[in-house]
């Protein structure tokens, strides 16, 4: 049965149960077969897809994608938007088959998280400096959620290759410090933000705009492309450019600025000097919508 499987693109499987998930998982392992992991919340959109594109590519044909689809719940605030986050399962299995994945693994919370108790589940894993600043700041359990969720999904899908986006930046850095800090045998892809034609970052938050949130939605990426103009004439001060920037996003009436910060790509420590390699980050709010973005200068 799972050989027959295994060889036919169309054949694309929906694993539900852990344990199945890491029985087959073994069962490819043993066979020497690549794995590459495309952790997601589902609702997905054409930046969910070309990391699936980008695990193929490096598994190969004989390899296999595997895209988890799981929203969270540990890594939204009390206050967030777990509730309304949008789902679409059947579209995400479709879109998933027509990409050639081979297994979309869609665990619950109640097998994620035995019986919400924590009796039952009572261990997390903290990364304690690059997720303190940022996304950090503003959602303070968030990271605490996605590095324990990852883990876990590490450890159940425990492939060779795990692809997450550069639309995260700040998770993606701290994923690769957990992998290093704790030893997880799984090299970490970081794939490009796909944009939108207008040039706003894809994301499944998008959805929740109006029509006139959406026009406004592109001052994220207009801000990063003034940053960028700005430090190619030169070096500049952190501080003058943030209010440069806040000037540019009051512009927009439905827009509330959250952060922004300019800071070192590798160590996420923020710069006084904002110059080329510089890397910036913002959060902009549109109503309830948070949306997120960043790009190096
Ligand atoms: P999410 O479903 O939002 O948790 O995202 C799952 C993965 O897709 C994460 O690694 C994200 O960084 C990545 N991702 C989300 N949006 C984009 C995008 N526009 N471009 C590239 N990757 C993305």
């Amino acid at each position: 049965m799972l050989g027959r499987g295994c060889k036919n693109f169309s054949a694309m499987r929906i694993v539900k149960s852990i344990a199945a998930m890491q029985k087959l998982a073994q069962r490819w392992q043993v066979k020497n077969t690549c794995i590459g992991f495309v952790p997601t919340m589902g609702y997905l959109h054409a930046g969910h897809l070309s990391l699936v594109k980008r695990a193929r590519q490096l598994v190969g044909r004989r390899g296999k994608v595997i895209v988890s689809i799981y929203v969270n719940p540990t890594q939204f605030g009390p206050k967030e938007d777990l509730g309304r986050y949008p789902r679409d399962l059947t579209r995400d299995k479709q879109l998933c088959r027509t990409e050639g994945v081979d297994v979309v693994f869609v665990p619950d919370d109640k097998l994620m998280y035995p019986q919400g108790d924590h009796k039952v589940f009572s261990t997390c894993v903290i990364e304690e400096a690059l997720s303190r600043g940022m996304e950090g700041a503003s959602r303070p359990t968030h990271f605490r959620g996605v590095t324990t969720v990852v883990a876990k999904l590490l450890n159940i899908v425990q492939p060779e290759i795990a692809v997450f986006g550069a639309k995260d930046f700040q998770q993606a850095t701290v994923i690769q410090r957990m992998v290093r800090d704790l030893n997880f045998r799984v090299k970490i892809i970081v794939a490009p933000t796909y944009r939108e034609s207008d040039g706003l970052a894809m994301s499944s938050r998008n959805n929740f705009l109006s029509a006139d949130e959406r026009r406004q939605a592109t001052i994220l990426w207009r801000a990063i492309r003034q940053a960028r103009q700005t430090v190619r004439t030169g070096t500049v001060s952190s501080e003058r450019l943030k209010a440069e920037l806040r000037h540019t996003i009051a512009s927009q009436p439905a827009a509330r600025l959250d952060y922004v910060e300019f800071f070192d790509p590798d160590t996420l420590v923020p710069v006084k000097k904002v110059t080329r390699g510089s890397h910036i980050a913002l959060a902009v709010f549109f109503g309830k919508t948070r949306l997120i973005d960043n790009g190096r200068l």
